[in-house]
């Protein structure tokens, strides 16, 4: 669907450079080949994200030419995502925790200074309950894909939004930006 009003401007920039340094299947060096942008609607704010690429030069590896992207480029959001983890997260919290209304979800959202539609509340949400409930879901995907991959790089976050004591704690891996488990917990 077509935007009907222009993004804001980022409020902020950030860099983001993968910690390996290694390939993690044939060990030899990962080599910066180019930076790629997003932008990321945060509870901050809107911030861009650069990010640097990295490949492994090895021809004998499995993972020749991959795209190794940063670790923590998925803590701020899902892949394809332009809303941050904190805002889902937040979501999830006032709809599960605090009994709020999408039309209430909404207008907090918007008195955060947070450019939304209602609809994309509802979206968001959809996401969040996707998340929770994920458990491996759809296992024969995951298996083709890691099959095809043939390995993980596990990475954990945990999200706490500001109402609420609960945290939101996603496994991924940060190969494909896949999430294996998110559980909200105490
Ligand atoms: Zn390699």
């Amino acid at each position: 669907m077509a935007r009907v009003s222009r993004r804001p401007q980022a409020t902020r920039t950030t860099d983001l450079e993968p910690v390996l340094r290694a390939c993690p299947s044939c060990g030899t060096r990962l080599y910066a080949v180019y930076r790629t942008a997003r932008s990321v609607t945060t509870l901050e704010g809107l911030c861009r994200l650069t990010l640097q690429v990295r490949q492994c030069r090895n021809p004998d590896c499995m993972c020749y030419r991959c795209p190794y992207r940063p670790e923590a480029e998925v803590a701020w959001a899902l892949p394809h995502g332009e809303f941050g983890l904190d805002v889902i997260a937040l979501v999830g919290t006032l709809r599960y925790t605090s009994h709020r209304s999408i039309p209430e979800i909404y207008q907090a959202l918007c008195d955060r200074g947070i450019q939304i539609a209602e609809r994309t509340v509802t979206h968001l949400l959809q996401r969040y309950k996707e998340l929770v409930s994920v458990h491996l879901a759809d296992q024969h995907r995951l298996r083709d894909r890691f099959k095809e991959q043939r390995q993980i790089v596990l990475a954990i976050d945990g999200l706490q939004p500001d109402v609420g004591h609960e945290v939101l704690w996603v496994l991924r891996d940060c190969l494909s930006g896949e999430v294996f488990l998110a559980r909200s917990l105490e």
